[in-house]
């Protein structure tokens, strides 16, 4: 279609959509490959070579080398933690964005056209950010969405935008400069899958459950911290629930194994401690060993059902953004990182990944979940048996 290339090979995109939002003739769009992975398709007729493209994309850029300039963990002091997927710091700072009359962009689990379709959008009311709370494993879309914050920073409004680190980088190039009122914080992330694999995983549920799902929520907390999903359908005019942990769904599980994600994540370089943010946001894994002082049992802040986040604070802004509404206390990045690999190299590429991809774009859904159940019947077993026994021991402690 194009003589004009943007990308060498598929490692150097990260689907961001910068590229076709700067395109000034509109000459760029995002297209799926057979796997999902969206990647800009340039047309040749309405190209004018200005080179606007190839000058945003993050991806071409060396990254400059930094450390954080502190490491903590923390947990919300201002919202239910139980909604978010580690220690809440997420919903705190947007708290804070959105009391002083700020917007705040992040990824929603949205429903297009009966679709669950993760995209960012933008919320300006603490009603509307709870759509934004908790983690979607999928790649969120950010189509669109770096034109509207530079709307909202040129009308002079505070901003927070989140996303995985390259879609910080991608924000960040897009803008050209700097902004005072505007406030970033990047994800601690292992990789993406395409949201059309995660779609037809939906599918395939929906056609064990004869159910519409209407929400997929990673990391639900009715048995504590920790990977259970929570699936909402809606079943003769009722909404129900399933819960699935993720070693029993073949979705997650695969995931969590780095046998899906997009080219470009098995080479990040953002997978280290030169962060895109003003923060970094994840989960503090291995506190337990890492700072057992820390948990509530020792008589510190950190209830371990609820979870608590990691927090590595890049820029000075970053400490203004955590000023208020969190607890904290200190810890390193060595700590951080000896459960968090992701702060210090990429996800490794599975030897299946090929086959899976393959076998998903060739024969369907069906065929990735039959080749998961035939090599994981045993740990999908254990994985429900663990499950119910959480579920059982936390009613009775309910009682
Ligand atoms: C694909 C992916 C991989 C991750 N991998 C790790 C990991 O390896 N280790 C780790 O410690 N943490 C990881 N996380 C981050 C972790 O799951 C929590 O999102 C993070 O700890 C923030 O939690 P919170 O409690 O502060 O806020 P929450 O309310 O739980 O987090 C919501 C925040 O995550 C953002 N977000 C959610 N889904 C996406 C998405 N698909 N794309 C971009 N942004 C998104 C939202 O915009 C919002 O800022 C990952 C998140 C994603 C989306």
């Amino acid at each position: 279609m194009a003589t004009y290339t943007l990308f060498e090979n598929k490692e150097s995109c990260c689907g961001c959509s910068a590229c076709a939002e700067i395109c000034p003739k509109n000459a760029i769009k995002m297209i799926p490959d057979k796997f999902g992975f969206i990647y800009p398709e340039i047309n040749s007729s309405l190209c004018t070579e200005c080179g606007a493209c190839r000058s945003v994309c993050a991806m071409s850029t060396e990254l400059e080398e930094k450390k954080p300039l502190d490491v903590m963990v923390g947990v919300s002091q201002v919202t239910d933690v139980m909604q978010s997927a580690s220690g809440g710091i997420f919903a705190a700072l947007a708290s804070k964005i959105l009391d002083n009359g700020g917007i705040v962009f992040g990824a929603s689990m949205e429903v297009i056209d009966g679709r669950l379709a993760p995209m960012h959008i933008s919320v300006e009311d603490k009603e509307s950010l709870k759509k934004l709370m908790g983690s979607k494993y999928v790649q969120s879309s950010t189509s669109g969405v770096f034109g509207k914050v530079k709307t909202a920073l040129c009308d002079g409004r505070q901003v927070l935008f989140s996303g995985t680190p390259c879609q910080v980088a991608a924000l960040n190039s897009y803008l050209k400069r700097s902004y005072e009122n505007l406030y970033t914080a990047d994800i601690i992330c292992h990789g993406v899958p395409s949201s059309e694999f995660f779609q037809k995983y939906i599918e395939y549920e929906e056609n064990k459950l004869g159910a519409k799902i209407t929400n997929f929520k990673f990391r639900d907390k009715n048995v504590g911290w920790g990977l259970t999903a929570k699936i909402t359908y809606r079943n003769n005019g009722k909404e129900k629930y399933k819960w699935i942990p993720s070693r029993a769904s073949s979705y997650y599980s695969l995931f969590l194994d780095s046998e899906i994600y997009r080219d470009c994540c098995y080479s990040c370089k953002y997978a280290c401690s030169s962060r895109t943010g003003d923060l970094t946001l994840g989960d503090f894994w291995g506190i337990e060993k890492q700072h057992p002082e820390y948990l509530a049992t020792n008589g510190g802040f950190v209830e371990i059902k609820k979870g608590c986040s990691c927090i590595t604070v890049n820029t000075e802004k970053g400490y203004r953004l955590l000023d208020s509404g969190i607890k904290v206390s200190e810890s390193t990045y060595e700590k951080a990182a000896e459960y968090n690999k992701q702060l210090v190299s990429p996800s490794r590429k599975s030897k299946n990944r090929e086959f899976i991809l393959n076998n998903f774009a060739n024969s369907g859904y069906k065929a990735v979940e039959q080749f998961f159940v035939k090599n994981n019947f045993l740990k999908i077993q254990i994985a429900f048996l663990k499950y119910r026994i959480k579920r059982i021991l936390n009613l009775l402690r309910l009682r």
